[in-house]
């Protein structure tokens, strides 16, 4: 499916290899991190046959969170990824103004059906009681994972930045989240202050957004 504008020469030919590497498995090394993709990316073997690698997504993200991977294996090199340590993604409300929200743009430029989970339609609106329509807040990009031991007491960081309503202080004052309220926007790992080192080594937040388990599938 052709969305966005046509696919160019190298476009076709990048799109060829992934997509012969995911049908061999040829390509071992991974990346060993599970990646956030932008909204609208199908389950992630599909998504790394259909992405074209054009990065039309990373340039037209007014938020700055979709980059290309530089990192790890052969088979992600330069897909789009949700760097929430830099932004956070806002489906592209702000980038319109309130009174006209934009459709995700990541969408909107995306070639191919790699992000074709996501229907653009006119539901893309701000109740100003309510957040995001229905149809964005329950759009799962991924969940956020809540450390607690990393967490301080009556920290409510996450709790303000989190535009969906999704976290709350318990009893004792530390943060907990409400699942089905949380769409994995990144804006409470964003906005974290609070940083440690986990077994792997890896700098986490004391939150952290993983992708939703339904886009991943044995690749
Ligand atoms: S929906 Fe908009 S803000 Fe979110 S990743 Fe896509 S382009 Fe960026
Ligand atoms: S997700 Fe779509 S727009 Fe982004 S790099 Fe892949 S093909 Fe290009
Ligand atoms: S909990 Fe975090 S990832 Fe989930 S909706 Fe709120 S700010 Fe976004």
């Amino acid at each position: 499916m052709l969305k966005g504008g046509k696919i160019t020469r190298r476009e076709f030919i990048a799109s060829g290899i992934a997509a012969v590497a995911v049908l061999t498995g040829a390509l071992n090394f991974r990346v060993k991190k599970l990646l956030c993709r932008p909204p609208g990316a199908q389950t992630e073997k599909r998504f790394l046959s259909l992405c074209v690698r054009c990065n039309r997504c990373v340039e037209a993200c007014p938020q700055r969170v979709i980059e290309p991977v530089l990192f790890g294996g052969l088979l992600e090199l330069r897909t789009p990824w949700l760097n929430f340590r830099k932004s956070y993604c806002n489906f592209c409300h702000d980038a319109g103004g309130l009174k006209t929200p934009l459709p995700p743009q990541c969408v909107v430029v995306c070639p191919t059906a790699a992000l074709g989970t996501l229907k653009l339609n006119p539901a893309f609106t701000l109740n100003k009681e309510t957040g995001y329509s229905k149809e964005v807040r329950t759009f799962s990009i991924g969940l956020a994972k809540i450390n607690t031991d990393f967490c301080p007491q009556h920290c409510d960081v996450c709790k303000k930045a989190c535009p969906y309503f999704a976290i709350e202080l318990d009893d004792n004052g530390y943060a907990f989240l409400t699942e089905n309220r949380c769409n994995g926007c990144g804006a409470c790992e964003f906005y974290c202050p609070e940083e440690y080192v986990s077994k792997t080594g890896e700098i986490m937040r004391a939150v952290t957004v993983v992708p939703n388990g339904a886009r991943l599938d044995s690749v």
